[in-house]
C-alpha cells in the first residue's frame, strides 16, 4: 500500500498545512535570496531546512549589523515615547509602519515579521508571540482585556533598560524622529491608524472583515 503523504499541520496557527518550497530570506523590504523550507500559507512563519539555515545563518552574520527582530522592534516602539500603547490593533500597526516606512527610510536592518492580510488589516502572528514572550520575560505589562482597544502595552523597570540597548544603537536621524511620529500616530488611534493603513496599503486589507466600517465607498478593491 502506498504510503500517505506526510502532512504537516502549522504548528503555530493550526490552520493550514506546512508547504514545501523556496521562501525569500527577506530583511527590511530586500529579499537575500530564497531557501528551501516548509511555509504556512495562512500565518506565514516559515521552517527553514537545517542547510538553508546554515546558509541564512552566514549572511546574517555578514551584514554590516545585526538584523533587529520583532522583539526588538516592539522594545523600541515603546521606548520611543513615555506613553504606554493603547489597543492591540495600534500596537500592530504602528509596528507595520515603523517596519514598511521608517527603519527602511533610515536603513535599518529587520526580520520579516511577516505581515498577512488579516481581519483587522496587516497582521504579524510574530509580532503577537513577541507580546506574550516579552511579558514572560518581564520586559513588558499587558494590562485590560485582550484584543480591545483597552489593551495596554508598557514596558517594565528591566524592559525600558533593554530597550534603551536598542534605542541607543539606532541612527541618530531615527532616534529624533521616532518620538514625534509615534506622537502624532498614537493621537490617531486606533481608527486613525487604521485607516491610514487601509489607504496607504490595500493589498494588506483583502481578508479585512472591517474594511467597510473603515474606508468609506468606492474606495475598496484598488491593491
Ligand atoms: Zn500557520
Amino acid at each position: 500500500m502506498k504510503k500517505k503523504q506526510n502532512r504537516k499541520p502549522c504548528p503555530r496557527c493550526a490552520k493550514a498545512e506546512l508547504a514545501y518550497g523556496r521562501y525569500p530570506l527577506e530583511l527590511s523590504g530586500t529579499t537575500y535570496g530564497e531557501f528551501d523550507g516548509y511555509g504556512c500559507p495562512n500565518c506565514g512563519i516559515v521552517f527553514f531546512t537545517e542547510d538553508s539555515s546554515r546558509e541564512i545563518r552566514k549572511i546574517i552574520q555578514h551584514l554590516p549589523r545585526r538584523p533587529l527582530d520583532p522583539n526588538e522592534l516592539n522594545l523600541m516602539l515603546l521606548y520611543s515615547s513615555k506613553e504606554s500603547i493603547r489597543g492591540a490593533v495600534s500596537f500592530m500597526k504602528e509596528t507595520f509602519l515603523l517596519f514598511k516606512e521608517k527603519l527602511q527610510q533610515f536603513d535599518v536592518l529587520a526580520l520579516s515579521p511577516h505581515f498577512i492580510s488579516y481581519h483587522y488589516g496587516p497582521y504579524s502572528f510574530d509580532l503577537v508571540e513577541s507580546w506574550y514572550d516579552l511579558e514572560e520575560l518581564g520586559l513588558i505589562t499587558i494590562e485590560g482585556r485582550r484584543s480591545t482597544n483597552k489593551e495596554t502595552f508598557s514596558l517594565t523597570r528591566k524592559g525600558r533598560l533593554e530597550a534603551k540597548r536598542i534605542y541607543d544603537s539606532l541612527p541618530e536621524d531615527l532616534k529624533k524622529e521616532l518620538p514625534g511620529w509615534r506622537r502624532g500616530l498614537d493621537e490617531l488611534g486606533n481608527d486613525g491608524i487604521l485607516k491610514d493603513v487601509y489607504k496607504k496599503y490595500p493589498e494588506y486589507t483583502d481578508r479585512s472583515k472591517i474594511k467597510d466600517r473603515v474606508l468609506p465607498k468606492g474606495m475598496h478593491g484598488r491593491a
